[in-house]
């Protein structure tokens, strides 16, 4: 059975869905990536076209400034460390609660 590859656009990691579970897919579909656990939806399926509609349950995402690698984050207000570099950083928290405010 042929499976389409689904790159996660909070982790990047590879999702593969079964093409036959891929076929009844609709624009404004949303799955949940096994790898982090964010929601993405399918804005368009050809070209295919996902964006990031909930960051996993508590969890939301700040992208690396040094790899621009998306991180994680559970605790609001810690410094951050990069899995991918190792480069620790403190987001900037009010800009990122000001955009939850919106
Ligand atoms: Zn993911
Ligand atoms: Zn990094």
């Amino acid at each position: 059975m042929d499976e389409v590859e689904v790159v996660c656009p909070a982790c990047h990691d590879p999702i593969y869905i079964p093409a036959e579970e891929y076929d009844e897919l609709v624009e404004g579909d949303v799955m949940e990536c096994e790898n982090c656990g964010a929601e993405f939806e399918f804005l368009s399926l050809d070209p295919l076209e996902v964006v990031v509609v909930e960051g996993g349950e508590e969890a939301f995402f700040v992208d690396c400034p040094r790899c621009e690698t998306p991180i994680e984050v559970e605790e609001e207000g810690e410094p951050v460390t990069c899995p991918e570099c190792g480069y620790t950083f403190s987001p900037d928290w009010s800009e990122i609660g000001e955009e939850e405010e919106v």
